[in-house]
């Protein structure tokens, strides 16, 4: 069976629910779940923060688990596809990966070189079969991307040499390793992240790759939408924990103060969705056991603690300091009807 197969398998069983926990419109959802029911490569395109990583995240944890042979090659047992195995160079014993393992992460970057990608010689094995022998081949990930989703974040940071190398995969389901007389066979679906084209230190995606994806466009809930999702939550909880009764502005408030900081220059990874339920919990958790605080105030701690570990400023990065700091200074201006 290959990764298609077993891609359409597990849409045709969970539909939806593969990727309940994207929080997401529902005609969103369905175009990802066509794209990877057609055996195509799919491309999420958002900005930082709408739930590209985790979407893949789900969709790998739907797979079934595999046993794998124990080389790097990602052959079954017995299969012997590979020249670890046919050699009796095999790393590792036969073991059982589960879905979510099934996912081997590519980070984008310029500087990533094409070793990384196809593979490079491991110095041991070269002393022992010499260098240009296949045995001494260490694959890089995208022909351990055998029988797994390649996860591509970041797709357009590849540099044009990468893209072309990507292509040459998608195109013959097979890579040829520089120097070796091996074509290895790639069974992989690439799911591939992008963050607008507006973002700085972007390569240009070339239109022979761009025509190997379906690209489907995440986005932020709405403003409606998003307050809707944390107000269902509080209608949920039975309220020992945490409030379950809040102020109809408590939730809009998050909603309110997240859409700032994810259209403030200043801000580089701004709050998700994830991070505003976290503080309309955190500002529930807090009413419970501090009744006498008001709403105010516990929304203001709700967003300072769910938001500083997660916010990141443009400029210098996590300094954790400054970016309390720079909380601190966003959310004394912050002015609520509680
Ligand atoms: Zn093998």
């Amino acid at each position: 069976m290959t990764i298609r197969d077993e891609l359409a398998e597990v849409v045709a069983a969970r539909g939806t629910g593969l990727i309940g926990d994207w929080l997401g419109p529902l005609e969103v959802k369905q175009d990802v779940l066509a794209v990877l029911h057609a055996g195509r490569n799919l491309l999420l395109e958002g900005p930082v923060g709408s739930g590209k990583t985790m979407l893949a995240g789900a969709v790998a944890a739907g797979l079934p688990p595999i046993r794998f042979a124990g080389c790097d090659f990602g052959c079954l047992p017995g299969e012997s596809a590979c020249p670890q195995c046919r050699s009796g160079v095999v790393r590792d014993e036969e073991h059982i990966v589960f879905g979510a393992q099934r996912l081997m992460r590519v980070q984008g970057s310029p500087d990533l070189v094409a070793e990384d990608l196809a593979g490079d010689v491991d110095p041991v094995a070269a002393l022992e079969y010499g260098a240009l022998d296949v045995r001494a081949l260490r694959p890089g990930r995208l022909l351990r991307a055998h029988r797994r989703i390649c996860f591509i974040d970041e797709l357009n940071r590849l540099s044009e040499r990468l893209q072309n190398l990507l292509l040459e995969l998608l195109e013959e389901g097979a890579m040829t390793i520089g120097g070796y007389d091996v074509r290895f066979g790639v069974d992989t679906v690439v799911v591939a992240t992008m963050n607008p084209s507006e973002y700085v230190g972007v390569e240009r995606l070339s239109e022979a790759l761009a025509d190997r994806f379906e690209r489907v466009r995440l986005d932020y809930p709405s403003a409606e939408d998003e307050v809707r999702i944390l107000r269902s939550r509080a209608a949920r909880d039975a309220g020992d924990r945490l409030d379950a009764d809040p102020p109809p502005e408590a939730a809009a408030a998050i909603v309110a103060f997240a859409n700032a900081l994810r259209g403030d220059p200043d801000v580089q990874t701004p709050p998700s969705v994830r991070a505003t339920i976290a503080a309309y919990d955190l500002a529930r958790s807090r009413r419970v056991f501090d009744g006498a605080r008001p709403w105010g105030d516990a929304v203001r701690d709700g967003l300072r603690l769910a938001f500083r570990g997660r916010v990141v400023l443009a400029a210098g990065t996590a300094e954790a300091e400054r970016v309390d700091r720079w909380l601190d200074g966003r959310l004394r201006r912050l002015e609520l009807a509680l």
